[in-house]
């Protein structure tokens, strides 16, 4: 696209105005030089401060930046035990055993953009460009729905083709897709920053979550890494999913792409976006935070020089001071990272997975990992049912549970459950019922028995006999053919 028409399109995209009212007397929600402050100031954290802070979260309470800081700068490996325990008892308390799985489809990668760490940004001639057609799409999704998924993300570059009409097209396909006992039953969406207008469309389209990543909240470090294109608007960006709230799309999911800046920041910034989302909208933050860390991509040299990349270990720290800032936040890990650093994160506090997932555009239905139409390179090759298996091994029942959007318990109806604790008395129902179904249609026979092992176990675990008594007719009548029973 010539340059001057990307420049009219940003000018008739971007509405500043949108923003104003969620400002407070005209300055956003992140402050750099407040942040570096909060952090300096809580450098030497005491002992009994840290197991306060640990006690206030399992009390699924939020926290404050000033403790969040803290537990950032505490060091003594005694606590960090204790936090990485608090950690697996909060997720256990809020969500049960059971991990949400969904696949990431991508759709578009024409972007006007110049995001330097992407294999598709616009100057990267090495990037094969493709828009999937309703054909392409209808067999991405045929593909998908025969291997046993129920959520997808729709993931979209940032270009006038693949705009809210472009979108919601692509919902209404993905969502009229059957095949077998199958069908997609939840499609969420990671695409650029709309207007409010343009949510409302998006939401009427039957959006599940809507996505964006601040990637990081560090503003001159994102304008640094952002240099062209509608995506150089840090603000337009950071108000991107109050927009989205305030049009009526209620669940939002926020992530910051992390090896770009200091992590410690980055988290700050998460806990921020957070409290301003519910100081907003009546108590109701993030439905989900995402953790993506820098994969490398196609042609993209700022990823072999970039001095910010995270360890394991960090990574886990990083994941566990989230869970114990936002205790009833679902936290979200994605095939970016390798199966064994999967494997030892999502008890820390993860709530949902992407699996089997293929990112080449096309890539489902062609069967082909094409680097040249693939935005990174992905951690985690495994089939779905490989690594449902290998969730089953550690105890955990995979969902693909999509009730809770379609009983409207989003928004704040669900923050209310999931802050008194009360999530996993419907969750753990219909994510052993969504997993018998996977069992019945889709699974190995190794994957089988495991499966049925651990629903007899979680069954025989359910606290409520009327509840346990509806799941037990329930399974019954999915043996007999039923499908898409839930609570
Ligand atoms: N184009 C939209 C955007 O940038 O928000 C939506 C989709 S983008 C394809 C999804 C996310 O991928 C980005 O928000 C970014 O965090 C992440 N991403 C981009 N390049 C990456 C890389 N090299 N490694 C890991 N994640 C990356
Ligand atoms: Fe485009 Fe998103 Fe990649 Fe940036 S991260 S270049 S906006 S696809």
């Amino acid at each position: 696209m010539p340059a001057t028409s990307v420049q009219e399109w940003i000018q008739n995209v971007i509405k500043p105005e949108e923003n104003e009212k969620y400002k407070t007397n005209g300055l956003n929600f992140i402050q750099a030089g407040r942040i570096e402050e909060l952090l300096r100031s809580q450098l030497h954290p005491e002992k009994a401060y840290i197991r306060d802070i640990i006690a206030k979260s399992l009390q699924l309470e939020r926290l404050e930046p000033e403790e969040t800081a803290a537990l950032l700068n505490c060091t003594d490996p005694e606590l960090w035990e204790e936090m990485f325990a608090a950690g697996l008892k909060i997720k256990q308390k809020v969500y049960g055993r059971r991990i949400v799985t969904f696949a990431p489809l991508y759709i578009s990668n024409h972007c006007v953009n110049s995001c330097v760490y992407c294999g598709f940004r616009s100057e990267n001639k090495q990037s094969q460009r493709m828009q999937l057609n309703d054909e392409q799409l209808q067999a991405e999704i045929k593909a998908l729905v025969e291997k046993g998924h129920k959520r997808l993300i729709l993931v979209y570059g940032e270009h006038p083709d693949s705009d809210v009409h472009y979108i919601s097209h692509t919902l209404e396909i993905a969502y009229a897709v059957k095949s077998g006992p199958g069908e997609i039953r939840r499609c969420n969406v990671n695409a650029a920053p709309m207007s409010i207008d343009d949510l409302r469309l998006l939401h009427e389209a039957g959006i599940g979550t809507f996505q964006v990543f601040q990637e990081t909240f560090h503003p001159d470090t994102y304008r640094r890494l952002h240099p062209r294109g509608i995506k150089a608007h840090y603000e337009w960006r950071l108000y991107a999913l109050h927009r989205a709230m305030e049009a009526g799309v209620d669940d939002v999911g926020i992530g910051a792409l992390f090896g770009l800046y200091d992590w410690k920041y980055d988290v700050m910034g998460l806990l921020l976006q957070s409290i301003d989302l519910e100081k907003h909208f009546d108590g109701v933050g993030p439905h989900t935070i995402s953790v993506p860390r820098l994969e490398p991509a196609l042609n993209t040299p700022f990823l072999e020089k970039n001095g910010s990349a995270i360890d394991d270990e960090t990574f886990k720290k990083l994941v566990t001071i989230l869970r114990l800032s936002v205790p009833y936040t679902g936290m979200i890990l994605t095939a970016r990272e390798p199966a064994e650093v999967r494997q030892q994160v999502i008890p820390l506090g993860i709530t949902q997975i992407d699996a089997g997932s293929n990112i080449a555009i096309g890539g489902y239905h062609q069967d082909s990992p094409d680097y040249q139409r693939q935005q990174f390179i992905l951690g985690d090759n495994r089939s779905l049912d490989e690594a449902i298996a290998d969730l089953a091994a550690m105890g955990y029942i995979t969902s693909f549970c999509t009730a809770g959007y379609r009983c409207g318990r989003t928004g704040l109806d669900f923050m209310g459950l999931a802050k008194q604790g009360k999530v996993h008395n419907l969750c753990m129902p219909n994510a052993i019922l969504t997993f018998k179904e996977y069992l019945l249609d889709y699974a190995s026979p190794d994957t089988q028995a495991i499966g049925e092992k651990l629903i007899a176990s979680e069954l025989a675990a359910l606290p409520n006999p009327k509840v346990k008594e509806i799941v037990t007719d329930y399974l019954n009548r999915i043996e007999a053919g039923e499908r898409d029973l839930f609570l």
